[in-house]
């Protein structure tokens, strides 16, 4: 056997998945995908965010996520086919329009606010006690407002929602938005701000954490595994160069899982969310922390060098599609229309990647396959990099057979 186990998928839940493994004495080896900047993990916001559990579209309703989405412009969109299909009975749009009833939003909160608490813990753990590189910033973040309507409609949703679960969140008025964010324009309504978010830059942490992993021993093959097979007393994956051979394999190759698990012959529903990111050349200006802009649902965070990272957009599509250069003018405009930033705002990287998404917005994490020695751990969607932590947590209680009454919410069984 070449290693106890076998993740696959180079991004932030299997680099966690391989961490944490090897720190419990299993031999590990990852197989990470052709390139780390295709995963998600590699391009987003970088909001280590306590909030998120709930969007208030889905609290508004199925019908106004829908009326989002045929809305010029709009952050939502879809490949018109995607939607056809996944609309169908048993699809993916079909059950999401199902699991949006109060009581399943509720208790699908509470559950993903506790990882959240955790998963901060894990990552600042992790970032200095093995020294990556992250950049790490730990100044919260703030919602920023312009249309009133909006305002007062997602504060009140935001602060009931933060009281039931225990983060903290400060409604500001515009002055007090101003004050905390001098780039910031006139007109603004308020703000939320949310108080224990943390930032890191994304790819920079994930390269640090592949540095990390390979100095500790573990083994990061750079190539796609093309298919998954339980054999004898154990698992075996393909990759282009041969096979390799282990106890368990863990898949997490994010939006790219599902067809990953066909060759098992096993299904879950689960859907690219793509999202886009437009980096600038360094600006003189100084973002005193990461802001949401939330009217176009943009996140602007800043690196340390001075580039400023713009990410937004939920578009459902293909996870292998061409970025659509659009989506990135518009972007870049609507920022300088929120923000005072002096000259041209020059952009010298796009990227376009995929949220792992389910329909009931939970992870899943869990045994497929007939013998047991498959898992699969994905569907972190909008919340990935925060909960990577905990996803390995739980994959980690699975393999080393440690009970845990959370596992069964996360479980792929609940899908058949
Ligand atoms: C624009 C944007 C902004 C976001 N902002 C935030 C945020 O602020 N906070 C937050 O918590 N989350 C955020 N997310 C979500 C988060 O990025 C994802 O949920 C998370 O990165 C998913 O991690 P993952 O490891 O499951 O998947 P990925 O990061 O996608 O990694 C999957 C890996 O598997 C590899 N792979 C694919 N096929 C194979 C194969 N056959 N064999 C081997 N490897 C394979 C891929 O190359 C990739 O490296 C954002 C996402 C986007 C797109």
């Amino acid at each position: 056997m070449d290693a106890d186990v076998i993740v696959v998928g180079g991004g932030f839940v299997g680099l966690h998945t391989a961490y944490r493994l090897h720190k419990s004495g299993l031999r590990v080896v990852v197989v990470g995908g052709e390139d780390p900047r295709k995963g998600a993990s590699w391009g987003n916001a970088g909001l280590i965010h306590q909030g998120s559990t709930t969007t208030v579209p889905e609290i508004m309703g199925f019908w106004r996520v829908v009326r989002l989405a045929l809305r010029r412009g709009s952050y939502i969109s879809s490949n018109p086919w995607i939607a056809l299909r996944e609309s169908l009975p048993g699809g993916w749009l079909w059950r999401y329009a199902r699991s949006l009833k109060k009581e399943q939003l509720t208790e699908r909160a509470a559950l993903l606010a506790g990882l959240v608490r955790e998963s901060k813990k894990q990552w600042l753990g992790i970032i200095r006690g093995e020294g990556l590189d992250a950049e790490l910033l730990e100044r919260g973040s703030i919602e920023v407002y312009f249309s009133d309507e909006l305002f007062s409609l997602e504060s009140r949703v935001v602060s009931e929602e933060a009281a039931r679960l225990g983060y903290r969140v400060q409604v500001l008025d515009a002055e007090k938005c101003r004050e905390l964010e001098p780039l910031l324009r006139e007109g603004v309504a308020g703000g939320l701000y949310y108080l224990d978010d943390a930032w890191v830059n994304p790819s920079k942490t994930l390269n640090s954490f592949i540095s990390t992993l390979q100095r500790l021993g573990v083994k990061i093959v750079w190539e796609k595994a093309r298919g998954v097979r339980e054999e004898g007393g154990g698992v075996r994956v393909e990759v282009e160069s041969g096979g390799l051979g282990a106890g368990h394999v863990v898949l997490a190759a994010g939006a790219w899982t599902r067809n990953l698990l066909k060759s098992l012959g096993a299904k879950i529903p689960l859907i690219a969310g793509r999202g886009y990111l437009a980096v600038s050349e360094p600006v003189r200006a100084r973002l005193a922390r990461p802001l949401f802009y939330a009217d176009e649902k943009i996140v602007v965070g800043q690196t340390l060098d001075g580039n400023l990272r713009l990410t937004s957009y939920f578009e459902l599509n293909n996870p292998d599609a061409p970025l659509d250069r659009s989506k990135i003018i518009q972007m870049v405009r609507k920022v300088k229309d929120a923000l005072r930033l002096e000259g041209e705002l020059r952009i010298i990287d796009e990227w376009v990647g995929s949220r792992p998404c389910i329909p009931d917005g939970l992870p899943v994490v869990g045994r497929v396959g007939d013998k047991g020695r498959v898992l699969v751990a994905t569907g972190l969607c909008r919340l990935g990099l925060t909960l990577s932590p905990t996803t390995a947590m739980l994959v980690e209680d699975i393999i080393t057979g440690r009970e845990n009454p959370l596992l069964r919410h996360f479980s792929p069984a609940r899908f058949t």
